[in-house]
């Protein structure tokens, strides 16, 4: 696959546009908190995307119900890395269920709500196998009833743009 330099913060940018009329729809909050000085990464630009989407509608799911959702998406470097986090104010992972969610297949809306749709399991997995490829990794820290964190850590290769 060819990697080009990208500037991650663009690139949320962007994917917040196109998930902006379903969060409005869901009553869903986001806020970004983009560092300005974002380092570069070097990446493919589509499958980073799909990490980013995913990530964004497993935390759309996982608010179905309550009024005050609310889904931050943060960006700041720490090191040579640059960090990306997406939380939300949803249900949270059960424990029993945390060393699981990246597992192929693995998915707990098998009877979808109204306005959800059914899970395949296969986002996070394939989101883990997106991050390998980017030398990177995908981190969780959940408290059920609280909320979940998704960490995304990827090696910059530039200086700040
Ligand atoms: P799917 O969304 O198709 O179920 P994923 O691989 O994207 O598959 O996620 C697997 C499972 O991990 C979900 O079914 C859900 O139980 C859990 N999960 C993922 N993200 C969140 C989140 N932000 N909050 C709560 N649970 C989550
Ligand atoms: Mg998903």
């Amino acid at each position: 696959a060819e990697f080009v330099s990208i500037d991650l913060n663009q690139l949320l940018r962007d994917s917040a546009i196109l998930l902006e009329h379903q969060f409005k729809t869901a009553r869903i909050r986001l806020d970004q908190e983009l560092a300005p000085d974002l380092a570069r990464i070097q990446g493919n630009q589509g499958k980073l995307q799909q990490v980013i989407l995913n990530l964004m509608l497993n935390a759309k799911d996982a608010m179905q119900g309550t009024s005050t959702g609310l889904i931050t998406i943060a960006t700041r470097n720490e090191h040579d890395q640059v960090i990306l986090e997406i939380r939300d104010t949803g249900s949270g992972i059960e424990r029993e269920h945390l060393h699981r969610i990246f597992d192929p297949f693995f998915t707990t809306k098998t009877n979808p709500q109204p306005g959800q749709h059914k899970g395949t399991g296969l986002g996070l997995a394939v989101s883990y196998g997106i991050l390998q490829e980017h030398g990177g990794k995908i981190t969780v820290d959940s408290e059920p009833g609280q909320g979940t964190t998704f960490r995304l850590e990827i090696p910059a290769t530039e200086s700040p743009n």
